[in-house]
C-alpha cells in the first residue's frame, strides 16, 4: 500500500495552513489529521513544555476517552506517555491486556475500551514540548508506515509550534505579556527579552561612563544527545542544574539569563579590564569539568550526567552597539571556539582579540588586501547524492594575512560587513568567480556547473546590487540559472519591504536562491513558504550529529520533506562520512557537500580536476580514510 501520496498532501496542507494558527489550534489539526490518516480509533496531545507559557500544560484529545486516558497518565506518571517523557522515544504498547507495566493505567485503558497504545515524543531540535498518544480498540503492532508517518507528523507539527509561540512572543506587547514573560519559566532566569533591556540601559550606561559591557553566550555540547539518551525530562533537569551551577560564579551585578534551548548568555557590566570577564569565561567552563547530578521525577536514582561547552564573548566596545547584534557576536565568537576547539574548552574572543586598535587595524589590512587583489577564493564541489556526480561548485572566501596568517572567512565577512567595505569585497567575490566559471567552462561551454556564492546581508541590500550583478553576468556571459546565490536568514528576519523587493527582483533577473545554514539560527520552516527559495542548505551542525542523535535525522527528513513539496532543492553540508552520505540518501537529500568528496580547492587545482575528467561527468574518489 502507496501511503506516500495522502502523506505529501497532509504536509503540503500543513505548509500551507499552520504557520499562521495558534499553538492549541495547531495540536486540534494534527488530532485530525492523525486519526483520518492512521489506522487508529482516538488520539491525544499533552503539551508540557515546562519552559514555556505559551505550550504550558494542556490536554486535546479527539474524544472523551482519550482525554480521560492522557490526563490519567499526566496524573499518575505511569503509561506510554510517562515512558515516553523517561525515554525520549516513542513507546509502542500493542496489546495492553499482555504488558503489565503500565498499572493502574492498564485498567484504565480496558475500562476505556482502548487495547493498543503508541506513544510518540513531541519535539524540536533541544525543545522538549510534549507527547502524542495514538489509542486503537484492536491489539496488534503499528504498521512500519504508520509509525514513520506519525513520527513525521510529529516532527513536523513540533516545527510548527514553537513557530507559533516565537510569533505569539513577538505579537504579545501589552503589560500582562511584559510583566510574566520577562523569565524563563524553567530555570526562572530573565529571558532574551528582559536581557535586550539589560542590555540596552548597559550600553547607555557605558557610553557616557566609558567602561564598557561584555556578553559572554554558553551553549552546551551534544545537548541534544542528553535529551535523547536519557530522555528529555533530564534535558530540563539539566539546564535547571547548570543555571544553578553558574550563577555563584559570576559578580552581583551580572546578569545570567537562558536564552533558548541550551544557551545561557551572561551580561557584565562595568568591565574595566577584558581580563575579568577572560576570568569570568574560564570559571564558568571550569563549572563542566564535574558531571552534573539530575533525577527523574519517576525514578528515585539520580543519573550523572557530563557536559562539556563552549563560550563566546562579545564587548560592547566604543560602537554603538545594538544588543540582538551582541549576543550575535557572541554566538558567532562561541561557533568559532567550538569549530577551532581542540580539547572540550575553549574560549575564543573576537571582540577581545581583535578589539580596538588591533580591530581598526586588521580592518584596514583587509582593505588593502581587497585593493591589492590579495584575497582568493577557494571552491568546493557540490554533488549530487544520487549518482555522485559533481553539479558544482561553492565559492569560499580566502585571507591570508601577511603577519597572522590565514584569517577565518566569517571574521573576513564580519570585518568587511562593519564597514562599507562589504560592497567591494561582496562585489569582487561574485565577479571572480563568475569569471572563475566562465574559463573553466571555455572547453566545456555545454557542461553543467553550477555556481553558488555567499552574499551578507549588508551587501545584498546595498543600493545597486542587483543591477551590478545583472552587469557582471552579462559580461562574463553567464547564465544567470546557474548562479546560486546563498544568503542566511538574516534576510528574512529583516522582512522589509525592500528586503522582498530586492529579492524578487533577482528571481526576475533568474538567478537561483538558497537559504544558507539552515537548522541553526531561528530557522523557521515557514520561510520555505513565504520567500522566493530554490535551495536549501542543510548545516554541517546538523549531520554532524546524526550518526549519535537520530533528531538529527529527522529533522533532516522533515525538512526535506517539506522543502520537496514546495519544490525546493536539499543540500546537506558538512557530509564527512559514507554513513551520512547513506542517511541522506535514504531521507531523498538531493545534493551534498563536505570533505567525504572534496575540501575546498583552489580554482587552478578545480580547473585541472575538470580537464582530467575527460567525459562531461566529473565523480570524485570518497574519502573514506
Ligand atoms: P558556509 O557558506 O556554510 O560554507 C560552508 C563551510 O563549511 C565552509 O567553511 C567550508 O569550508 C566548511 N565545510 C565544508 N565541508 C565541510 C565538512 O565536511 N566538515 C566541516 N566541518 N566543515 C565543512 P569556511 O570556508 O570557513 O566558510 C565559513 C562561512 O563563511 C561560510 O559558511 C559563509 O557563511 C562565510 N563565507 C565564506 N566565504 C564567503 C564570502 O565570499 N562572502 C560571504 N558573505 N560569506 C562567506
Ligand atoms: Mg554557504
Ligand atoms: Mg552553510
Amino acid at each position: 500500500m502507496d501511503n506516500n501520496e495522502p502523506m505529501a498532501g497532509v504536509l503540503a496542507d500543513f505548509a500551507r495552513s499552520m504557520t499562521d494558527l495558534p499553538p492549541h489550534a495547531i495540536v486540534d489539526m494534527l488530532l485530525d489529521r492523525v486519526v483520518e490518516l492512521l489506522p487508529v480509533t482516538s488520539a491525544a496531545v499533552t503539551l508540557n513544555a515546562r519552559s514555556d507559557p505559551a505550550l504550558a500544560r494542556s490536554v486535546s484529545a479527539t474524544d472523551a476517552p482519550a482525554r480521560r486516558l492522557a490526563e490519567l497518565q499526566n496524573e499518575s506518571g505511569q503509561g506510554p506517555a510517562a515512558m515516553v517523557i523517561e525515554t525520549g522515544g516513542a513507546v509502542h504498547a500493542p496489546d495492553l491486556a499482555e504488558d503489565q507495566m503500565f498499572g493502574e493505567f492498564g485498567v484504565a485503558a480496558a475500562a476505556e475500551g482502548v487495547a493498543a497504545v503508541f506513544s510518540f515524543p513531541l519535539g524540536h531540535r533541544s525543545e522538549w514540548l510534549g507527547t502524542i498518544d495514538l489509542f486503537r480498540d484492536t491489539p496488534g503492532p503499528l504498521e512500519p508506515w504508520a509509525t514513520s508517518a506519525a513520527k513525521t507528523l510529529a516532527d513536523v507539527t513540533s516545527a510548527y509550534l514553537v513557530n507559533a509561540r516565537e510569533r505569539e512572543t513577538y505579537r504579545e506587547g501589552d503589560e500582562l505579556f511584559r510583566t510574566s514573560s520577562l523569565h524563563d519559566a524553567l530555570t526562572g532566569l530573565p529571558n532574551r527579552v528582559l536581557l535586550l533591556q539589560r542590555i540596552e540601559h548597559a550600553g547607555q550606561r557605558s557610553r557616557r561612563s566609558n567602561a564598557q559591557a561584555a556578553v559572554l553566550l554558553v551553549d552546551l555540547d551534544g545537548f541534544r544527545f542528553v535529551n535523547d539518551k536519557y530522555g528529555h525530562w533530564a534535558g530540563d533537569a539539566l539546564l535547571v542544574a547548570v543555571a544553578h551551577r553558574i550563577r555563584p560564579l559570576l559578580r552581583p551585578g551580572d546578569t545570567l539569563s537562558r536564552m533558548s534551548g541550551d544557551q545561557f548568555v551572561i551580561l557584565c557590566e562595568d568591565v574595566g579590564d577584558a581580563d575579568v570577564v577572560h576570568r569570568i569565561a574560564e570559571r564558568v567552563l571550569g563549572a563542566f569539568s564535574e558531571p552534573f547530578r539530575v533525577t527523574s521525577p519517576v525514578r528515585a536514582e539520580p543519573v550523572q550526567i557530563p557536559v562539556t561547552a563552549a563560550v563566546g564573548i562579545a564587548f560592547t566596545g566604543s560602537a554603538d552597539s545594538v544588543g540582538s547584534q551582541l549576543i550575535a557576536d557572541a554566538d558567532f565568537a562561541m561557533y568559532q571556539a567550538k569549530r577551532s576547539r581542540v580539547g572540550s574548552q575553549v574560549v575564543l574572543d573576537l571582540r577581545g582579540a581583535i578589539r580596538d586598535a588591533d580591530r581598526a587595524e586588521l580592518q584596514q589590512d583587509l582593505r588593502t588586501a581587497v585593493q591589492k587583489n590579495a584575497l582568493t577564493l577557494a571552491y568546493q564541489p557540490i554533488v549530487c547524492v544520487a549518482d555522485g556526480t559533481v553539479t558544482g561548485v561553492e565559492a569560499l572566501l580566502r585571507w591570508r594575512h601577511p603577519d597572522r596568517g590565514p584569517m577565518p572567512a566569517p571574521l573576513a565577512v564580519a570585518l568587511a560587513e562593519e564597514s562599507s567595505l562589504i560592497h567591494d569585497l561582496g562585489d569582487w567575490v561574485l565577479r571572480r568567480s563568475i569569471f572563475d566559471r566562465a574559463g573553466w567552462l571555455l572547453e566545456a561551454p555545454e557542461r553543467r556547473l553550477d555556481l553558488a556564492v555567499n552574499i551578507s546581508t549588508r551587501q545584498l541590500l546595498s543600493p545597486g546590487f542587483p543591477a551590478r550583478l545583472e552587469e557582471t553576468l552579462r559580461r562574463a556571459g553567464a547564465d544567470p540559472g546557474a548562479l546560486t546565490l546563498e544568503v542566511s536568514e538574516g534576510i528574512f528576519l529583516e522582512d522589509s519591504e525592500y528586503a522582498r523587493s530586492v529579492l524578487s527582483r533577482l528571481k526576475r533577473i533568474g538567478v537561483r536562491l538558497a537559504l544558507d545554514d539552515f537548522g541553526t539560527g531561528t530557522s523557521s520552516p515557514g520561510y520555505l513558504r513565504d520567500y522566493p527559495v530554490d535551495v536549501v542548505k542543510i548545516d554541517t551542525e546538523i549531520i554532524a550529529e546524526i550518526d549519535e542523535a537520530p533528531v538529527g535525522g529527522a529533522i533532516i527528513s522533515a525538512v526535506t520533506e517539506l522543502a520537496h513539496i514546495r519544490g525546493i532543492s536539499v543540500t546537506v553540508e558538512g557530509v564527512e562520512t559514507a554513513r551520512q552520505r547513506e542517511a541522506i540518501a535514504r531521507m531523498g537529500c538531493d545534493s551534498a557537500q563536505g570533505y567525504l568528496y572534496s575540501r575546498p580547492m583552489s580554482a587552478g587545482d578545480f580547473a585541472d580536476l575538470l580537464r582530467e575528467s575527460h567525459a562531461d561527468t566529473l565523480r570524485l574518489p570518497l574519502n573514506t580514510a
